[in-house]
């Protein structure tokens, strides 16, 4: 009689998805930036300690733009292409997977309506632990915000998020496009590039 067998196959196959979810949880990592508004005395709500050098394998990596006009994208995507080897690229839509299985490099960003307070836009993302790099990049625009900011400010904000989505980290300058508060920087300044030429 065989009636046995099938309980140690169903065993068997509840290991393999524990180990499964184990394997996940430990190669992968995840972040979230925050932004404040340029009003005084504002503070970022939340800094991650990223590691030194997080950021995507190459030096091409494209833009989804979903947000609204407001949102001066495409100007941010040729601010951040310049100073160092990375290349932005504005597409309609992100690449789809290859059969390699690496990560498509793509941002995507899109806006909506996000509160009337402070905050300017958001950033996650995730990264492989092992090697600090980057697997995926969202960014989140707040639409109502941009309704009372200068086109300097939206510019900034646009860059400092795509700054997140690849690598960067809060700095305290306030030269900085990654200033938690908007500045009105519509560049980014030499510490900014040499953050990004230590990636690309
Ligand atoms: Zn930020």
């Amino acid at each position: 009689m065989s009636a046995a067998r099938p309980v140690p196959v169903l065993a068997l196959r509840v290991v393999l998805v524990l180990v499964a979810l184990v394997l996940t949880a430990t190669v992968s990592g995840r972040g979230t930036a925050a932004e404040a508004a340029p009003t005084a005395g504002t503070t970022a709500s939340s800094t991650q300690n990223v590691g030194p050098a997080l950021g995507w394998a190459q030096d091409v990596v494209y833009v989804q733009d979903d947000a609204s006009s407001r949102w001066p994208v495409a100007a941010a995507t040729k601010a951040l292409s310049k100073g160092s080897s990375l290349r932005l690229v504005l597409v309609a839509r992100c690449p789809a997977p290859g059969a390699d299985g690496a990560p498509v490099q793509c941002i995507r960003v899109s806006s909506k309506d996000l509160g009337g307070g402070t905050l300017a836009g958001t950033t996650d993302w995730t990264f492989v632990k092992s090697t600090n790099k980057l697997s995926t990049a969202t960014v989140q625009l707040n639409d109502r915000w941009a309704k009372h900011a200068s086109y300097a400010d939206r510019l900034n904000i646009a860059e400092h998020e795509l700054g997140h989505g690849v690598g960067l980290p809060h700095v305290k300058r306030t030269s900085s496009i990654m200033n938690a508060v908007a500045h009105g920087r519509t560049k980014p300044d030499a510490g900014d590039l040499r953050a990004l030429k230590a990636r690309y």
